[in-house]
Parts: structure tokens; sequence; C-alpha cells
């Protein structure tokens, strides 16, 4: 981190409840000190009745840019001044920048889960049949990154059916080229439907400290077929395990966590963080990600 601070040091930050967890900080600092910018950035915790007053806080404060995480990526975007077309399109914001007396809402998950699949999976989403779990702010993240990378189909499966609906109408007129539909969760249980998908992403918190879908099954699905989950502690999540029983390749969200964060720092400070950084520091300090990247690159 960097230790010397002056008065012209450059603030960035996180806001989120809780933000203890967050390993932004660390990946974060890692590149400021790697290029020499004289930036900190330091974790706020945000509870979501103090939302607004952090928010005009932090535009007196004059910090440089922030990450914005659970709960506040959707509730902040009535806060800012300027949001981009992507976060306007996904209702979402994960990255505020300042500029002068504005905030600027950017949302770099779109992007980062885009870098990750086409890094870490090799996956050609041009064309491409996805099956998408969830129906929170990451789903529509990820809803908008895959159509605007030419996705041909999306099927959005979640535990509050309505949810699924509500997500896909919203998006049926701006993807009129792509196939959006929605089913039950249940199609993971070994539903032979599954045999047309050539990509399944959870973004669901399922997954978090093991936890698991019931009677997940993907034994259906073509050899061919790739697995992401954005969830990345456990780095073998059970859908994961279940994916390897099948030989299907697979990854976690790290590379989705790293590229999202070098999107951001990108955006605040106009400079490309040096290429893995990222993604090096957070596997270091979530162990046990070089074992299973070793068995997902090793198929
Ligand atoms: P969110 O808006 O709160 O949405 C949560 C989603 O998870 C909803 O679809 C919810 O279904 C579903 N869900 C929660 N518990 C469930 C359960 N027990 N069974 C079935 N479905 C369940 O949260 P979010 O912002 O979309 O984030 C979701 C996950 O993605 C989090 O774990 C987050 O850490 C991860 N994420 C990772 C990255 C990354 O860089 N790797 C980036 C963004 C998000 P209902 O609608 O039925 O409640």
């Amino acid at each position: 981190m960097n230790t010397n601070l002056t008065g012209k040091t450059g603030i960035l930050g996180i806001i989120g409840w809780p933000v203890a967890h967050s390993l932004s900080p660390l990946m974060q600092n890692a590149a400021c000190v790697a290029l020499g910018l004289d930036y900190v950035y330091v974790p706020f915790p945000v509870a979501p009745e103090n939302l607004r007053k952090a928010v005009d806080g932090l535009r007196a404060l004059g910090v440089t840019g922030f990450n914005v995480t659970i709960p506040h990526k959707e509730a902040i975007v009535g806060l800012l001044d300027i949001l981009s077309d992507e976060a306007r399109l996904i209702g979402a914001v994960n990255t505020v920048k300042r500029e002068g007396d504005r905030l600027t809402g950017h949302n770099t998950d779109a992007a980062g889960l885009i870098t990750s699949l086409q890094d870490d999976l090799e996956f050609d989403i041009k064309g491409s049949r996805v099956l998408l779990l969830g129906a929170g702010g990451a789903a529509r993240a990820a809803i908008v990154g895959l159509c605007r990378a030419g996705a041909a189909s999306v099927i959005v499966a979640n535990r509050t059916p309505d949810k699924a609906e509500r997500l896909v109408a919203d998006f049926r007129s701006a993807f009129s080229g792509a196939n959006l539909a929605v089913s039950p969760l249940d199609i993971l249980k070994g539903d032979q439907r599954l045999k047309d998908v050539d990509l399944l992403i959870n973004t669901t918190a399922v997954g978090l400290g093991g936890t698991t879908f019931d009677g997940v099954d993907l034994a259906p699905m073509a050899p061919c077929a790739c697995v992401y989950d954005m969830v990345y502690s456990p780095a073998l999540t059970p859908l994961l395990a279940e994916a390897r029983r099948n030989s299907l390749r697979s990854a976690n969200g790290v590379g989705m966590l790293a590229a999202q964060g070098e999107a951001a720092f990108s955006f605040w400070t106009g400079c490309e963080p040096p290429n893995g950084l990222m993604k090096s520091r957070l596997m270091a300090a979530l162990g046990g990600q070089d074992m299973l990247d070793n068995e997902v690159y090793s198929k």
C-alpha cells in the first residue's frame, strides 16, 4: 500500500455493507504501488440508511472515485449526476468517478464478466446459448454484457420467477436480436433442455460458503459446454464440482472480480494496471485457487 501519503494523495475506495470481506483494497492498492501512482484505496462501511449522507460526504471530501458493492449498487443510481450508457441500461453502478463537482456512475461488471469468459474459458459468446441463474444486479450486468457480445439466446432461471420475468421484459426491446426467455430453476435437475446450453452462468449467491442448488445434475450438458460461477469462495463451488464431474470446462468468478477492478482502475486513473497483477493478488489471498486453475487449464 502507498505509505508515503501527502497532501496531494488521491483517495479511492469502496462503499458496501458489510465491506470488511472485500478484496478490492488489496488488488487496487497493489496496482497503485506497482505503477507508482499517488493514490490510496480504502474501505468505507456504509449502512443502507446512510447511503445518501455517505455519497454527499465522498463528494465533499473530493475523493477521486470509489467502488460500490452490495447492497448499494442499485440504490446509488438516483444519487449520482451522470450515468454511463452501460450503468443506465443495467440499472446498477459499481464504479463512481468524480469530475469537478459531478459524480459519474459506471458499471464494469458486464465488461469484467465478458473479459473473464474470454480469458479464463476461451468462450466464444457470439451466437451462443446461455442459461443464466439469478435475476439480481449481477444477472442484469451479465445479460447486458452477453447480449452486447452477440449471444443468440439467454434463458433466465431464478428462485423467484416473477423477478426473472421482469428482468427479461426489461431487456427485450434493448436486445431484440437475442432470444430472451425464462425457466424454473428446476432446469438444473438434469432437464434435457440442458443439452442445448453452451454456457451456464451462476449469478446468484448460491455457492458462497459451499451452499448448493437442490438436486443439481448437469449430465445432459454437451461435452463442449462451459460453466461459470461468479462466486469464488470457495474456489471450487458445488456447481463447479458438478461441472468437473461431467468434464465440463469451468471457472469461478475470481477472473471477473479482477477484470471489473482493472476496468475501474483505468476509469479513475487513466492508466492500465499491470497485466495479471490484480488476479494473482486475489488468488494468493483466496488460497486454493491455484489448484483449481491448474485443473481447469489442464483439461
Ligand atoms: P442480488 O441483486 O441480491 O441478487 C441475488 C440473486 O441470488 C437473486 O437472483 C436471488 O434470487 C438469488 N439467490 C439468493 N439466495 C438464493 C438461494 N438460496 N437460492 C436460490 N437463489 C438465491 O445480488 P447480486 O448483486 O446480483 O450478486 C449475486 C452474487 O454474484 C453475489 O454472490 C455476488 O458476490 C456475486 N458477484 C460476483 C462478482 C464477481 O466479480 N465475481 C460481481 C458481482 C456479483 P431471488 O430473486 O429469488 O431472491
